[in-house]
């Protein structure tokens, strides 16, 4: 088999690009490790920032997500109990964040994808790449009746998350791993539960940080900090709830989250890698295969479909006149956005969390007084958070 683009991975970015170069008339064949039902049942985020959304419309990708979700320009800390309300909105040119599943982002795109012909492989676990620096690389892989199959092309886009085999296939060298650990955990928890709030709540306590997000009318996730090394099976569903009112807990008035059925818990630990340049030969690399952010501030997924974005205009404009400018620039533009979101989620998570060092404890108060105080840290708040 030959194709221009072999993209490895299903998820947003994966299935972004694939309708990208479908609509620019680039032949595409997208290989996924999962069945289709998987990739459109998993959970995990939830928060598309304004700008994601808009590079979606331009392509005639939103319509379900515009008539569906729900739009918020508010988000709560709760200090020891005591409210404050943040309307990133109103600081920032009305812009707002959208509240749709990552799973619906699947599935939208994946339908698009199908809908005008694609080609996606399902059930691919064993991918191999091939001879990334050379004219013609090409893919490996046992289809699931067992018949080995071969793939040519002109490019690979590793759309396969920080654990596929796209970044691994980066010989050692080739590109710097820049890391951090942040020491901290979070007991992540998805519920049937419908919302308890109407804006997202980060709650600092002094037992650590808490988060309500939104997902849904009838489902809800939440974070507790937590030690890196801890354990869920540590975390009945009773101890869950019980810490999250603790710590979520009103000072005044008897305010309670609205339960559920538990239907995920898992530690996350919270921890930064970029991988530069994005590109090897003829390998380019995208989303969480290229970058992971701590999923304080909702980045993860954003960054995801900005690099598709850019991806796909520098491959139009490559196949379109033969300029490579745009695949050359790939890495420099997207590494500029990539940054920028670590530096906020890295100044945001300084602020929530609870930590035992007193120069940390004493710097987040500080944030925090501030952002309370000055409505200019708010608006520089607002711009980050939706997105500059
Ligand atoms: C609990 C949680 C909450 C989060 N919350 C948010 C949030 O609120 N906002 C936000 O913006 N981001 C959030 N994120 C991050 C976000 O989910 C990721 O950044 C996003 O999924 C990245 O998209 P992607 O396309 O790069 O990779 P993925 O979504 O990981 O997709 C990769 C795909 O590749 C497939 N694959 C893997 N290996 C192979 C292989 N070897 N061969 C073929 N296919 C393979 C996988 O099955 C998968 O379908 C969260 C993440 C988690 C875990």
């Amino acid at each position: 088999m030959n194709t221009a683009v072999g993209i490895v991975g299903a998820g947003p970015s994966g299935l972004l690009l694939a309708n990208l170069l479908q609509q620019a008339g680039i032949p595409c064949v997208v290989l996924e490790r999962g069945t289709r039902e998987y990739i459109e049942t998993r959970p995990r985020a939830g928060v598309l920032e304004h700008r994601s959304v808009e590079a979606l419309k331009r392509h005639g990708l939103a319509d379900r997500l515009l008539a569906e979700a729900d739009r918020h320009g508010s988000c709560e800390f709760r200090v020891n109990g005591r409210p404050f309300q943040v309307d990133y909105a109103d600081l920032y040119e009305g812009r707002t964040h959208y509240i749709y599943p990552q799973q619906e982002v699947v599935k939208d795109l994946l339908g698009a994808f199908l809908a005008g012909g694609g080609d996606v492989r399902f059930e691919v676990p064993d991918a191999e790449l091939h001879d990334l620096t050379s004219e013609r690389p090409s893919i490996t892989w046992t289809s699931p009746d067992g018949t080995a199959e071969s793939l040519t092309c002109d490019f690979v886009a590793g759309c396969d998350g920080f654990h596929g085999v796209s970044r691994r296939s980066v010989p050692e060298g080739a590109v710097s791993n820049v890391v951090l650990h942040h020491g901290i955990g979070w007991l992540s928890i998805l519920a049937e539960a419908p919302p308890s709030t109407r804006s997202v709540i980060y709650a600092l306590h002094e037992r650590g940080f808490a988060g309500h997000m939104l997902r849904s009318a009838t489902v809800s996730r939440y974070y507790l900090q937590v030690p890196v090394d801890e354990s869920p099976d540590d975390w009945s569903d009773e101890r869950v709830w019980s810490e999250l009112n603790t710590r979520m807990a009103l000072a005044e008035g008897n305010w309670r989250l609205t339960e559920g059925k538990i239907v995920e818990k898992r530690v996350l630990d919270m921890r930064s890698h970029v991988v530069e340049p994005m590109n090897h030969g003829r390998l380019f690399l995208l989303g969480d295969a290229a970058h992971i952010i701590t999923p304080v501030g909702g980045k993860g997924m954003n960054l995801a479909l900005h690099d598709a974005s850019v991806l796909g205009d520098a491959f139009a404009l490559h196949y379109g006149s033969g300029d490579e400018s745009l695949l050359k620039s790939y890495s420099d533009v997207c590494l500029r956005r990539v940054w920028r979101a670590q530096e906020f989620s890295h100044w945001m998570a300084g602020m929530i969390h609870t930590s035992a060092e007193p120069f940390h404890a004493r710097l987040a108060q500080s944030r925090l007084e501030h952002l309370l105080e000055s409505k200019a840290y708010r608006s520089t708040f607002a711009q980050n958070y939706v997105g500059v």
